[in-house]
């Protein structure tokens, strides 16, 4: 009886003795779990970006801010990256998606709609010629350095803002909401185009202020959500001003504008030969290869519209060819007159072969600026605001030629 009782004691104590032990383990030692707490995702839809900002602050995320089109009330979140209730640590990249609240019905959204590809070849500092409305030819290819002002602020005061051609090839077109794309192009590779009137102290081009791209320049100051921009079209002359040739390439590519092939004679492509044709095309991409490589365009603007045709044999020594051992690649070209191209969206657009606006003035006749204007009141092309989506009215989404995998919206 005695010895039962002694082995109970003991075993009493061993059993408190483990317990104790135990206590002290889970009261002092350390333990790795508890000592980082566990922070959690919320649900940031409908908030603010200020609100998010905080947020990420608080919990030292890597915030990216998306503007994006959406149904949701403008400038609230409409989805995050981060589901709600998962674990969230410092530096986690958390990106928020916030709705430019757009209404596509009243703006009239169409990005099926048509863009005006506007030609434009001589700019002349003249107030009295004899052609109506600016036009200082009768064929209206030159036009003054007034009418080419008013030109633009008409573009502007109309709602267009201006895309590169570069981009519209390639479907990007990035303007403002309710707002339409309009594209400046010049050929001929006029002096008048970039006029330079000598070097300042540092060795930079002074343009002459009456020539094209002087005005322009005065219209990017004037309005900068215009997005200035034009593509210039050269032959073997450049810019007629030999001195200046590498100086006037990189200020125009640095200063967001684009050189494209005008061909070296301004050939009739009806009347050479395919290898004619080759030489024609392959010395002005040589030559621009040599001042300014990589950064001109490989779009040519045909002279006098020539071939006319894509099934003419020269058509094809256009776009593709080999010249000096220089393989070129002429992803677009540009035809003379006669009114606005179609979305590079559209179901029919042909992206080598475009059409273009005469930027000229024939008292509302023959395609002239105002008659192509009034066209496009009905047809053109009216952005979401967002060169990452394709939005049009749900009864034409069959005509949606999606070639650049964009993200097709429908109201
Ligand atoms: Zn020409």
């Amino acid at each position: 009886m005695e010895r039962k009782i002694n082995i109970n004691r003991v075993l009493f104590a061993l059993i408190v003795l483990v317990i104790v032990v135990f206590l002290l383990i889970y009261l002092f030692v350390p333990r790795a779990e508890s000592s980082e707490e566990v922070n959690l995702m919320v649900d940031l839809t409908g908030k603010t970006v200020e609100e998010a900002k905080a947020f990420a602050d608080k919990y030292k995320l890597n915030l990216i801010i998306e503007e994006q089109n959406d149904t949701t009330e403008k400038d609230k979140i409409f989805e995050q990256s981060i589901n709600v209730n998962s674990e969230i640590k410092e530096n986690d990249t958390l990106i928020i998606y916030v709705s430019l609240g757009i209404n596509y019905e009243e703006l009239k959204v169409n990005e099926l709609g048509d863009v005006p590809i506007m030609m434009y070849h001589g700019i002349h500092n003249i107030t009295d010629n004899e052609y109506t409305g600016g036009n200082v030819d009768k064929d209206g290819y030159q036009r003054t350095k007034e009418a080419f002002i008013e030109d633009l602020e008409f573009y502007y005061n109309s709602g267009y803002r201006m895309i590169r051609l570069q981009d519209y090839v390639n479907g990007i077109i990035d303007v403002e909401a309710g707002l339409s794309p309009i594209i400046l192009t010049f050929d001929d590779g006029l002096e008048n185009n970039i006029k330079v009137t000598g070097l300042d102290e540092n060795g930079n081009i002074i343009i002459d202020p009456n020539s094209a791209v002087g005005v322009l320049e005065d219209f990017k100051k004037k309005y900068p959500d215009f997005n200035v921009t034009a593509t210039f079209f050269v032959n073997g002359g450049l810019f007629q001003q030999s001195e200046y040739n590498e100086k006037i390439l990189n200020w125009l590519v640095d200063n967001g504008y684009d050189i494209g092939n005008h061909s070296y004679s301004h050939a009739d492509f009806t009347t050479i030969s395919k290898e004619k044709s080759i030489q024609e095309i392959g010395i002005v991409y040589n030559l621009l290869e040599k001042y300014i490589p990589g950064k001109y365009v490989n779009i040519v603007a045909l002279p006098f519209g020539s071939p006319y045709d894509k099934n003419h044999g020269n058509f094809e020594a256009i776009l593709n060819g080999i010249y000096n051992g220089n393989e070129y690649k002429t992803e677009s070209t540009l035809r003379v007159g006669w009114m606005p191209e179609t979305s590079p969206f559209n179901l029919n657009f042909e992206n080598t072969f475009l059409k273009r606006v005469r930027a000229w003035d024939d008292n509302g006749n023959d395609w002239d600026i105002k008659k192509s204007f009034e066209y496009l009141q009905d047809t053109r092309y009216i952005s979401d605001g967002d060169k990452n989506t394709i939005t049009v009215p749900q009864d034409r989404v069959e005509k949606v030629k999606n070639n650049y995998n964009l993200k097709v919206n429908t109201y």
